[in-house]
């Protein structure tokens, strides 16, 4: 039988790099040392706190269908926080809760795109945009940021893409990069929205890791609140990633739209989980300041080991749980500097070219191991790349 060719033609074609995740895994499942720096998954699990309060909730009864656009505290809670975070006016009228940031930004995008219509996103990107907005019959066009701008993306880029577009992607603080968009940036591409009508999908999933500056939520600035739709998510924030629980905050009008979306696909989050996220979200900052500081930590780790030497270069980062490097001086792309540290260190990290055509040339090395094997694992990826270098210099 025949699937329909929107399923069959979700990802695109072609090798895109996730290859060496999964052989790093088989690696690892048969006993292999590996160490894995691949995806973005904390070290640490939720906090037994949050478990105490999902446990209650379950017993106490909250285990049958929940209401589909969320339990009213945790969309106030989540409303209250977005306000005092960006001093928008937000109320429960303009909050979904969502089965986690990822279904927050099929969402979004059903929400704004129509069959065939061009959406917009900063390519390097986070793996599955592609996939979802081709998920909503859309089709994706990535916009490059340069390495040489620090991955800042340029609105004169986006704006040579932007006609017939219907909404642009961008996501801050980044993944894969770590780069936080600056004031300017995020203006340029406030202006570029309201003179080509686009909808702006903010993906805000990082927020609470940042490292240096601040992070700036595009929905703050002038007239943007009427045209944009912020993903949010417990993921990172609080290592919730598999209670499945995130958001979506923007105008009315749209929030119900996606309701109704959300009452014909994903029926809500479980209300054991929202009550742990409610839970969460009321712990206050100094839960999230533990989860977010072995990142922070790692980060400065990262760069002290790095400034020691200068073949690999370090993207400047501010924010997220993530440094990438830049091997370009080792004459290998992202996919074979990774192959083969996977093979001569049983180190394991992601290409960047699984992030886009904008990240060649790059490894994005996740944060997710203690210090000391964090630290071992980058001075081994050096020396690999000093051998590289060595072997290109002589063999070219
Ligand atoms: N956006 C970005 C940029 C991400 O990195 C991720 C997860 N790695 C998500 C969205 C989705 O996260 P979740 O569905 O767990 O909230």
């Amino acid at each position: 039988m025949n699937l329909s060719h929107r399923i069959t033609h979700l990802t695109g074609t072609g090798s895109d790099g996730w290859e060496l995740f999964y052989r790093a895994r088989a690696m690892a499942a048969q006993g292999e040392p590996v160490t894995e720096l691949t995806i973005g998954e904390h070290d640490i699990g939720t906090d037994p706190a949050i478990l105490t309060a999902m446990d209650a909730a379950a017993r106490a009864g909250h285990t049958g269908y929940a209401m589909v656009p969320g339990v009213d505290a945790l969309r106030d809670a989540v409303a209250a926080r977005v306000a005092a975070r960006t001093g928008v006016p937000t109320t429960r009228e303009n909050v979904l809760i969502t089965p986690g940031g990822q279904s927050a930004l099929f969402a979004a995008h059903h929400a704004t795109c129509d069959e065939g219509d061009r959406a917009l996103f900063i390519d390097p990107y986070y793996a599955t945009y592609p996939g979802t907005i081709r998920g909503v019959g859309a089709v994706p066009v990535p916009v490059a940021a340069h390495a040489g701008d620090a991955f800042q993306p340029r609105a004169e880029d986006i704006r040579a893409q932007a006609q017939g577009a219907r909404s642009l992607l961008i996501n801050t603080p980044n993944n894969p990069t770590g780069v936080i968009y600056g004031r300017d940036t995020l203006e340029g591409i406030a202006g570029l929205c309201h003179d080509h009508d686009l909808w702006l999908i903010s993906d805000e999933v990082y927020d609470t890791q940042v490292w240096e500056g601040e992070h700036l939520s595009p929905r703050a600035l002038t007239g943007m609140a009427d045209r944009t739709l912020v993903v949010g998510s417990m993921s990172k924030s609080h290592a919730m990633t598999g209670s499945r629980c995130g958001w979506i905050v923007g105008p009315q009008d749209a929030i119900d739209h996606l309701i109704t979306l959300a009452t014909h696909t994903t029926y809500g989050v479980p209300g054991y989980i929202q009550e742990a996220a409610l839970f969460a979200l009321n712990a206050g900052p100094e839960l999230e300041e533990r989860v977010a500081a072995p990142f922070r930590r790692r980060r400065a780790l990262a760069r002290e080991i790095m400034s020691q030497q200068n073949l690999v270069g370090l993207v400047p980062a501010q924010g997220a749980m993530y440094c990438m490097l830049d091997i370009r001086a080792t004459g290998q792309s992202g996919i074979g500097f990774a192959e083969a540290l996977l093979d001569a260190q049983g180190i394991a990290v992601m290409p960047g070219e699984s992030f886009g055509a904008a990240a060649a040339g790059h490894v994005r090395v996740a944060l997710t191991v203690d210090d000391d094997r964090l630290g071992d694992a980058l001075e081994r990826l050096c020396n690999t790349a000093r051998s590289m270098a060595l072997t290109a210099r002589q063999t070219g």
